[in-house]
């Protein structure tokens, strides 16, 4: 069986290794098969379509949009979608736009806390890519202000902390339906992954599958056993696909490492029986 991995990071969003990295990463674990999916944009994809070449990984297209949902957050990832499509890129563009308003607007709120030239330190850190919290996560645990990531997040960047800057990204109907409309398929990232009560969470599956969505991620790099049973009941109950992505964003974070995946359960399709994901992979062994 193939090895996949549907949900992975590069320099284009907040990941450590850039899209020919990543690639190579992957090809090193044994995964045949691999999703980059940077969060609202999808500027890496060329790089990694020419490294997957290269080392034989069959790459789809994807992205990880970021939704405003019950003044909550949620990610919705594309995969396998045309990534020439005009509606999907202007989307991703607004998006852009709403994040680069927040960094700069976290930026301020960090430089009166005493973080010394925030902003142009933290764009040196994503080095072209875009400005993410965990780049200002980096520069408050350089500076000593924070002993690691988690504490940034707690004391600074998280919601109520004084570096917090609220964004409105794209509605879920809308996200789902840039990915559809460019070919894709939406699958609703990491159940698990929103702090969500159990009430919260079947809520908001229910309101991704009402909204049009295609899948659920039942495997994440963080899920055990009887998560992904969960995760897997919502879904059959709901007539989603299971997809599996480890969310690898550095080498470092080796929980979220690439291809350490379990696949869904017998009884749940996958979004790699779509037949978009077979032209994606004719020149790989079979993708069951
Ligand atoms: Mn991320
Ligand atoms: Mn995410
Ligand atoms: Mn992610």
């Amino acid at each position: 069986m193939a090895l996949i991995d549907l949900h992975s990071h590069s320099t284009c969003s907040d990941g450590r290794l850039t899209p020919d990295e990543l690639v190579a990463r992957a090809a090193d674990r044994g995964v045949q098969v691999l999703a980059l999916t940077d969060h609202d944009s999808i500027g890496g994809l060329p790089a990694a379509c020419t490294a997957g070449r290269a080392h034989q990984v069959a790459i789809v297209a994807g992205v990880e949009i970021s939704v405003t949902w019950k003044n909550r957050t949620l990610h919705v990832t594309g995969l396998a979608f045309d990534p020439d499509d005009e509606v999907l890129l202007q989307g991703l563009s607004s998006l852009q736009h709403a994040r680069s308003a927040r960094a700069a607007g976290i930026a301020y709120r960090l430089e009166k806390l005493g973080l010394v030239d925030a902003l142009a330190r933290a764009e040196a850190l994503a080095a072209g890519g875009q400005l993410a919290r965990p780049h200002f996560a980096r520069l408050l645990v350089e500076d000593g202000l924070c002993k690691d990531m988690n504490q940034a997040f707690k004391r600074y960047l998280g919601p109520g902390k004084p570096a917090h800057v609220s964004v409105e990204w794209a509605e879920l109907s809308q996200a789902i339906g840039w990915i559809q409309q460019a070919g894709g398929l939406a699958v609703l990232a990491h159940p698990f992954g929103y702090g969500f009560s159990g009430a919260w969470q079947r809520r908001s599956v229910a309101a991704f599958a009402e909204a049009g969505g295609d899948g659920l991620e039942i495997c994440t790099g963080t899920t055990d056993r009887s998560q992904e049973a969960i995760a897997q009941r919502l879904a059959s109950e709901h007539d989603l696909l299971g997809s599996i992505g480890s969310d690898f964003h550095a080498p470092e974070q080796f929980w979220l490492e690439l291809g350490r995946l379990r696949r869904p359960g017998a009884g749940l399709p996958a979004v790699w029986s779509d037949a978009r994901f077979q032209s994606l992979t004719d020149d790989l062994p079979t993708v069951t």
